[in-house]
């Protein structure tokens, strides 16, 4: 390869000169090299380093424990930003889920524990030097995928690189080796036992970056990983979720039946599954009259913008109902309960109580969305069989 020279911030190159000045060896390491192969700016690079977690911590005034069972220390630099500083560490045991690690190793044997060949590349900033013992950037080059020593055990150390490989594939754009490939498939049962959790993390990460998500969607289905996560994910994915928006909230709501139940089971956030079930259940076929608007704007509340684009993206036109919509809005017409020209207090205040009050409310606003121009003070309190 004729490797390229990177930028590497002054931040990060002072990282590692004071690790390299203290007499530790240190690389810049992992996805941040990766991407600046494939020419992109980068900020965050990640330093690999023969110092233990405690000297790195001596080496700097501000350092917070980002992980440090594995390792690694969040150096702090001077403008309040965090830099990851790992040691070279080796797998003891690994049990498909998670990984026991053991300081004492090489910059190469750490390499040899990393997922990808595109992701086991180290540069060293102060001397321009390159390692890339598996030939990362020979892959990168022809855009392949390939597995760092045997796939299959690879896998079976961690099934989570299964869908870690599926999502650098589709944001860069990359075939997956063969024999990567076939492993991954071989192995995709083992993905059942992964946590809800780095599940989530991936098939969110990967709707936000892939290149193509058609192509995200394709091989979580070809690898098996669907059938195991995401049962009744989509096979066609319309073109438009590729195109500009990268929610994965909203995807996962376009794609999947009863997006509910999988994100629940995916452990996502109560907001998360409660914005996918409103929007999910935010759908019409047919386009409405006004006041068909004014009730599904009633029905459907905070829910409305994200139905509207997600119809939109999913046929690449507004929603049929966007204009209906659009014409309640700009017309001011109320489509709450809060927009009433009543209020609970004004209720309460001609004597009713208790769930009266709701009922009362609920009842108002059925004949104002049938009619806007009731919605005035005297003529709802007159619709009560109360006078002004
Ligand atoms: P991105 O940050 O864009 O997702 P990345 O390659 O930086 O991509 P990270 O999860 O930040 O991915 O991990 C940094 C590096 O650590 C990776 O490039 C890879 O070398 C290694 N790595 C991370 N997760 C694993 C894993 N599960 N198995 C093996 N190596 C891993
Ligand atoms: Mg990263």
């Amino acid at each position: 390869m004729t490797p390229p020279t990177v930028r590497v911030p002054d931040e990060v190159l002072r990282i590692v000169r004071t690790l390299t000045d203290a007499g530790h060896e240190a690389w810049c390491v992992g996805g941040s090299v990766r991407d600046a192969l494939l020419g992109e700016e980068q900020s965050d690079f990640d330093v690999a380093t023969a110092a233990t977690p405690d000297q790195i911590r001596k080496l700097f005034a501000r350092t917070i424990p980002v992980g440090e069972k594995y390792g690694t220390i969040g150096v702090i630099d001077r403008e309040r930003r965090l830099h990851e500083v790992t040691t070279f560490r080796h797998d003891v045991t690994t049990d498909g889920r998670r990984a026991v690690v053991a300081f004492g190793a090489s910059l190469d044997d750490d390499l040899a524990r990393r997922d990808f060949t595109i992701n086991a590349i180290a540069y060293h900033p102060l001397t321009g030097e390159w390692r890339d013992p598996f030939g990362g950037a020979e892959d990168l080059d022809a855009r392949i995928l390939r597995a760092v020593g045997t796939p299959a055990e690879r896998f079976r150390e961690d099934y989570l690189r299964i869908l870690r490989g599926i999502r650098f594939a589709a944001k860069l754009g990359l075939e997956v080796e063969s024999a990567t490939w076939a492993a991954a498939r071989e192995q995709s049962s083992g993905l059942a036992g992964l946590s809800a959790e780095r599940v989530r993390d991936e098939w969110f990460k990967g709707l936000r970056t892939a290149l193509d998500v058609g192509m995200l969607v394709r091989l979580w289905h070809e690898v098996g990983a669907a059938a195991v996560w995401l049962p009744d994910l989509a096979r066609d994915v319309p073109r438009g979720l590729s195109a500009h928006v990268r929610d994965p909230v909203l995807i996962t709501t376009a794609l999947i039946g009863d997006p509910g139940r999988t994100l629940r089971r995916l452990r996502a956030s109560n907001a998360e599954i409660a914005r996918a079930e409103a929007v999910s259940a935010a759908r019409i076929a047919a386009a409405p009259g006004p006041e068909g608007a004014r009730r599904w704007l009633a029905r459907v509340g905070d829910a409305a913008d994200d139905a509207l684009r997600l119809a939109e993206l999913v046929t690449g036109s507004p929603a049929p109902w966007a204009e209906a919509v659009a014409g309640v809005r700009s017309r001011g017409e109320p489509t709450t309960r809060r927009a009433l020209a009543v209020s609970g207090a004004d209720l309460l205040g001609i004597g009713l109580t208790g769930p009266a009050v709701g009922d009362a409310l609920d009842m108002l606003l059925d004949r104002v969305l049938a009619d806007p121009s009731l919605n005035r003070r005297d003529t709802l309190l007159s619709l009560l069989g109360r006078g002004a």
